[in-house]
Order: structure tokens, then sequence, then C-alpha cells
């Protein structure tokens, strides 16, 4: 289900979840949950894209799996700098150690606790996959699937001997293309029964925004190579470069389908202008985080009206997609793909579709494919240095496409009755109080306060793992065939979600795969997401206490809670509709608090002179600070008399070192870059410095003074 609103705990930047959105920056795109994930692609004999050496002072990635996950308390001292004032730079003070000894590996963009978590647990899963892949009799149908698709991503010289010829069929239907007429076929193959959703346009099921008991159709807008519009338009130099670099890139994958260098060069300047008129005509990131910037409900005819050069109905009926009405998201688009489809020649469009065709795919194919596209959009883009190596790419195709499958194995192993049991009791009490806080609000009115609690009440838990898992039986996985597994896994999918169309929404359904490190709160089913991979150590840490945990894992329990009622979440109700549920006084009192938090961020730089743009991080920077504060205070009412010092810190002090060590990272300058643009969440030292300097609490448990750095004379409170 393709849902505009999600919202994450941490940015994914991992493998998307279809086929045709492989590219870590098209994941984004997706925007399924909320904490870092890692991503894909491998380095190649041929097409040479220089790619750099390892950085000398980062570690080659290890080359076995691990049998049992590590150990790393959720408070870590040795990650601390003591030299450093805690009044001063909190961040330093809790993660110096950690940036120090953690410098990114050169297979990715930037590197985290959490990021080190997911690596952890792709190294463990690893080792299951390999022993899920040998052809025993009495594997399982799980082992079976899971072990199967591994085995054949990693048989290397069976996707080398097959080079480009998978992609063959494909190119040569877009080949056969005789007019522009043929593209309602086409696209509705592609989008609804095949591997390219996104290209022109996305299509998908979403709930309806008013009436979040049901699904319906949904056109959005798409059709892009970068990972955002916003490529397409900015003006400074460094956009123009890269613009420069994305019209090689094009050029370059063109010439690894036969075209000529000549050839390759004028169809990538094509594929660009189509894409900027695209992006010109697509909402900013900004614009898309007011929900009702994408509610437009029509008839298909209505959609006729607005893009009549495109053959809807043919479209529909080819993706099997049986519908009167449906939402789009953005007619200013669907305005746009008429103009384009009216002015550009049927050959242009051609030479788009094989851009996106060999794009879609490029993870799929042979290593020069995967080389220039991690050339692109891993090394340029993010500054990476070297692929991942062949095992952790598969190992996150595995859990893309077969997620609760693979997770049955993880959670089976790793998930015990007493984390679920603990983390649960946990939410609860945060969920209290949440409750108390909404009670003492001093700004809130009465009538708003009932409707606030009602929303809270209805808020819907959701720890470790579905308690109903996907069923994979009808999906075919075979030996030998990656590209096959891949397309069908896709299909698989994307069926998946044109069948929920038309049906009562299914509240059990999880957005994120048990072994995802992240959380998310999705305001459409009004739920809180906690997969197994979030609550383990060095995050949630059965051998600790309650301090560091309700600092850590509490946190980020608030974090989801807070998005129920952030400047987005806050505009759906109890049951996930679209509606306003506010008096006027008392969304004026919140936006009024949201602005505070709004002008602390945009002060804070995030590389060279690029500063963060709140508009854009406003809902993730609220959730932090309000659930930082939701944690301290569940934390003080299930332990109000701890007074015990461990390792010379107090328990409040405990509490924070806790919340801050979740978010020590480093970041590839190339990667803060992107992020500025893509990632609505504000960079690490920022979630931790920008919310302890807004909290008494905090001051209080350090001493700090009240000229001290970490002490804003005006602090901001929402929640
Ligand atoms: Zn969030």
């Amino acid at each position: 289900m393709k849902t505009n609103a999600i919202l994450l705990l941490v940015a994914l930047t991992g493998a998307a979840s279809a086929f045709a959105q492989q590219n870590p920056d098209a994941a984004q795109k997706a925007r399924p949950a909320e904490k870092p994930k890692p991503a894909a692609a491998k380095p190649s004999d041929a097409a040479p894209p220089p790619i750099a050496t390892p950085q000398a002072d980062a570690p080659a990635p290890k080359e076995h799996p691990l049998t049992a996950l590590p150990y790393t308390p959720s408070l870590d001292v040795p990650s601390m700098d003591l030299t450093a004032n805690p009044c001063n730079d909190f961040y330093q003070y809790t993660c110096g150690g950690w940036m120090k000894n953690n410098p990114v590996p050169p297979d990715q963009a930037s590197w985290s606790v959490y990021g080190k978590v997911t690596e952890e647990n792709e190294e463990y899963l690893w080792g299951i996959l390999l022993e899920d892949a040998k052809p025993r009799a009495d594997r399982t149908v799980v082992q079976q699937k899971i072990g199967d698709y591994f085995d054949a991503c990693t048989d290397e010289a069976r996707i080398e001997q097959l080079g480009s010829k998978p992609l063959q069929p494909l190119l040569d239907e877009i080949a056969g293309l005789k007019a522009k007429s043929d593209l309602g076929a086409f696209l509705g193959k592609q989008h609804l029964r095949s591997s390219g959703n996104g290209w022109l346009f996305g299509f998908g099921s979403t709930q309806d925004y008013g009436d979040a008991s049901s699904v319906i159709a949904e056109a959005s807008a798409g059709g892009l190579g970068l990972p955002d519009r916003d490529y397409y338009t900015k003006t400074d130099a460094k956009s123009k470069t890269i613009r420069d670099q994305y019209l090689a890139h094009v050029a370059s994958m063109l010439e690894l389908i036969g075209e000529s260098k000549t050839a390759a060069k004028a169809d990538a300047a094509t594929v660009m202008r189509i894409e900027t008129a695209l992006a010109k005509a697509s909402l900013t990131r900004v614009e898309r985080r007011n929900p009702y910037n994408l509610v437009h409900k029509m008839t298909v005819a209505q959609l006729d009206k607005t893009a009549p050069a495109f053959p809807w109905k043919t479209y529909l009926s080819t993706g099997g997609v049986k519908v009167t009405s449906l939402n789009v998201t953005e007619p200013k688009f669907f305005a746009e793909v008429q103009k384009e489809l009216t002015a550009v020649p049927l050959s242009d469009w051609k030479t788009y579709l094989r851009w996106h065709a060999v794009h879609s795919r490029a993870p799929y194919l042979s290593k020069k494919f995967l080389a220039e596209d991690f050339h692109f959009y891993r090394a340029t883009l993010r500054g990476v240095k070297a692929m991942p190596p062949r095992w952790k790419r598969c190992v996150q195709y595995v859990d893309r496409d077969l997620g609760e499958a693979l997770g049955q194995e993880f959670v089976s192993r790793t998930f015990t009755p007493e984390t679920k049991a603990k983390t649960v009791e946990m939410t609860k009490a945060i969920e209290t109080a949440m409750e108390q806080e909404i009670n003492h609000l001093d700004w809130m009115t009465p009538a708003t306060k009932t409707r606030a609690l009602e929303k809270l009440h209805a808020v819907a838990n959701k720890v470790g793992y579905p308690d109903k898992w996907r069923d994979y039986s009808s999906l075919k996985i075979e030996r030998g065939d990656y590209f096959g597994n891949a397309l069908r896994a896709t299909i698989f999918e994307s069926e998946r979600d044109i069948a929920k169309i038309g049906k009562p929404v299914d509240r059990s359904e999880w957005g994120m795969t048990p072994p995802t490190v992240n959380a998310y709160y999705n305001p459409q089913m009004n739920d809180i997401n906690f997969p197994a991979g979030v609550l383990q150590p060095p995050l949630y840490d059965p051998k600790l206490d309650d301090a560091p945990n309700y600092g850590n894992t509490g946190s980020t329990i608030g974090h989801e809670l807070t998005h129920a009622f952030d400047d987005e979440g806050r505009q759906f109700d109890a049951q996930g509709n679209l509606k306003d549920w506010w008096t006027p006084e008392d969304a004026k009192a919140f936006e009024e608090r949201v602005n505070c938090v709004r002008e602390q961020y945009a002060g804070y730089t995030i590389v060279d002179d690029i500063k963060i743009n709140s508009k854009l991080t406003s809902g993730e920077d609220v959730a932090d600070l309000g659930g930082t504060l939701l944690a301290y205070l569940a934390w003080k009412a299930a332990d109000p008399n701890e007074t015990k010092s461990i390792d010379g810190f107090t328990p409040d002090q405990r509490f924070f070192i806790g919340f801050a060590q979740w978010a020590c990272e480093n970041q590839r300058p190339e990667n803060l870059r992107a992020n500025a643009i893509t990632n609505p969440h504000s960079p690490g030292k920022y979630r931790i410095n920008g919310i302890v300097s807004d909290l008494p609490q905090f001051q209080k448990a350090f001493n700090c003074a009240a000229d001290s750095p970490m002490v804003r004379s005006k602090a901001c409170q929402v929640w």
C-alpha cells in the first residue's frame, strides 16, 4: 500500500519495496518508515566508473556471517568523550568516542548506531540464509523461498553469463510501440503487472483520506530518475554539476544497452528534458507535507479530461484495476503529463522508457550495470567509496521481497517474549504520560483535549512482528533465476497492492519487516510500529535498568506517538480520517509552538552553508522534542525513587546519555548535501543538542549554567 504520510524514526536509504524503485534515493520517494537502512550495488571489471579506493581509516567490510548478534550496552561509557563539557555540546560528550572509533565504512554513505545494528542484523541473517540455501529435503516452505532467492542472488557466475539478456524482452516491447496510444497498455502492464511502477507517474492503492476504513486507487506524481524534483530546478553551481553528472550517467547506461556514444548523449538530453518538465510540475517535499495538497478525489472520466492524451481506460483494464473513481495526488502534474504527451514525439518517449527500463533493472543485471548505477547514485550523490559486498545486497533484497518470511526466521531466534512484554509495557507507560500531558496543557481548550484523548486512546501499538504472516506460497522462487525471482516478487507485491482496492482496510498489516532497525507512525492507520530489529541492544537493552532504556527506546516510542500530534499527524482523527478536530484558537496556539521549533532548527547548519530546511523537518523535530519529554515523564512515573548512581552518573544523567547514544553518527559530506534536500530528519547532532537545550530536566541533571550553549533562553515546547 502506498501511503503518502508515513512518518519514520530515521530516513530510509536502503532497498525500496518495488523492483522499479531499486536505488536508495528512489526508496526515499516511496517513504515507508523512519530509521537508517543500508543500500545496494557492486564493482565491475567492465564499464570503468572510477570507484575511489576506500578511506585509509575505515575498516573493510566484514566477510563472514555472525552466528549470534553481538552485544553493546545501550549506555556505553567508552562511546562518550568525557573531556567534553555536557553543557557546551552534549552530542560530543555522549557520542565523541563513538564518532572517533567508528569512521564511515567504505560501502556506506553514513555510519551510525542504527546503521551498525542494521549491518549486524544483515551479517546474522546472512548465516541463516546460507543455511536455508542448502537444498535439504527438510526445509520449510519459508526456508525454501528465502534460501533459493538468496542462492540465485549470489550466483554471480550465472548473472554474468546472462549479461543484459534478461532485459531484452522489455527493450523489444518498448521498440515495438507503434503509437503514443500504445502507452496505455504498456504502462498498465509495467505499472501494475510487472516492474515499472513510477515510470511517468505512480499508481497503487491507498486508504481513502476521507474514509480511512476503505481502500481506493491513487495516481501520483513520479517519473523522475533523480532523487527529488528540486535536483532539476535548483540553480546553484553544485546542482548544475550534479545534473551534468546525471546526463553522463544516463548516457553511459544507454551505451551499455548498445547505443552509440553520440546517440546516447542526445538521448540523455531527451530524458532530461522530459524529466525536468515533470519535476517542475511536481509538488515540493514541503508542499507534500500538507495532506490537503494531495487529496483530489475524482472520477476516471474527470482524470480522462485532465489528461485525455493518455488512454486511462486501456491502462486500467490492462492493469486489472476496476474503479470508476480514484484519488489524484497532484492534478497539476497530470496536466503537465497531458502537455508532454501531446508535444513530445513517440521516439522520445521510447528513449525515456529505455532509460527507465535499464535504470530500474540494473541491480538484477551483470556487473557493468551495477557499477555504473553505483557510480552515480551512491558514489556521486552520496560519497560512498566502495560497493557493498554481494552477500549484503542479497540479504537486503530477500528482506525487501520476502521480508515476512525472513522475518519469521529472525524473530524466532532473536526476539524474546520478555522483550516483547517489557517494550509493550513501556509503550503503555508512555501513552499514559501523554494522556497526563494533554490533561495538563495550558494552551489547549477542553473541547480539543477531549478529541486529542480520543485519538490517543485509539492508537494501535504494534510491537515486534505482525500477528499474521504474509503468505508467499503463490510466489515462485527458483534457484538460478535471480532476475525472474525479483520480477515475480515485484509482480506479487503489486498484485497484492492492487487487490486491496475496494476492500476494507486491513489494520493488522505492517509497513516494515521485522529485522528493520527503524520505527514508524502511520496517520491513516493511527498506529505506531516497532519492528523486532529496533528493540535490541544497543537500543532496547534487557540487561540494563530503566533509565537508559527509557532514554533510548522510550524516546523512540514517544517520538512515534508524538507523530500522531505533530503538524502533519494532528490533521488526522482517531480513525485515521483527514479531518479537522481542532478549535481555531487551539490550532493557532499549536502552530505558534511549532513555529518556535521551526525557528530553532532553521538556525542549525547541515554542511557548508546549507542550513536545515525546518519546514521539511518540523514534524520530526516536534516528534523528537515531545517524545523525549514523554519518555522522561514515563520513566519518572515508573521509577519515582531511583537515586542510585552507576559509573558516576546519576539516574537522570543516565536517562539523557541513553537518549543521546541512539543518535551517534558520522556522515559523508555528499550524503549531508543529499539529505538536506530529501531527508525530513535533522542530522543526529541536532536531534540531540536541539532537544536537550529545550529541556530544563536536562539542564538540572547536568547542572548547566543559564548561559550554557545547551540552555536556550527561549525554550520551545509543543507537547
Ligand atoms: Zn519520525
